[in-house]
């Protein structure tokens, strides 16, 4: 009998202090129900790739070749550095036979959609975050959900029944 799926996740979400001011963004929801069904494969894109905590927020900017993942203040461009560390990080996560990833909402590194996107003509709700972006890319068919769509049941129990049919059918 196949074990508990293996689960991504945005690494805030769990309770870990990772995130640019040295808080966290626990969710019971994920830690309570999901939590006893899964094995976590915990993901922080910005501490892993470097940014340290705490850290400069980025944000997502529109340029003319295209959305850029900038510090707030800096102005520093991190968006081929996490691009570059997102893939090899991908191709690890599918090495480890993933089966579903719970991403953060609203930021511009794990937010997986209406993501803020500041450009000229003011602000946007389009973007994606620049690891939930290479995530959705490659791992087309991984089943993915966000912290906010979490809290609808009928939406939560479709992502559970779809991470184990994904388990099931690797195992
Ligand atoms: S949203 Fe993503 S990048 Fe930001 S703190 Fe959470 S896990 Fe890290």
């Amino acid at each position: 009998m196949p074990g508990k799926p293996r689960i991504g996740v945005s690494r805030c979400l769990l309770g870990d202090e990772v995130r640019h001011d040295g808080r966290h963004k626990r969710n019971s929801t994920l830690l309570e129900i999901l939590g006893p069904r899964v094995e976590w494969v915990p993901v922080c894109p910005e501490l892993e790739v470097g940014m340290g905590v705490p850290r400069e927020a980025v944000h997502l900017v529109a340029h003319a070749d295209g959305i850029r993942l900038l510090g707030v203040d800096s102005r520093m461009d991190w968006t081929d550095t996490m691009t570059a560390w997102a893939r090899g990080r991908i191709e690890d996560l599918e090495r480890l036979d993933l089966s579903g990833f719970v991403l953060k909402a609203d930021s511009p590194s794990c937010g997986a959609k209406d993501v803020h996107v500041l450009s000229d003509a003011g602000e946007r709700r389009d973007g994606r975050g620049v690891f939930a972006d290479a995530l959705l890319r490659m791992l087309p068919d991984l089943p993915v959900i966000d912290e906010r769509e979490l809290e609808n049941p009928e939406r939560r129990e479709q992502f559970i029944r779809r991470a184990l049919g994904y388990h099931a059918r690797r195992t």
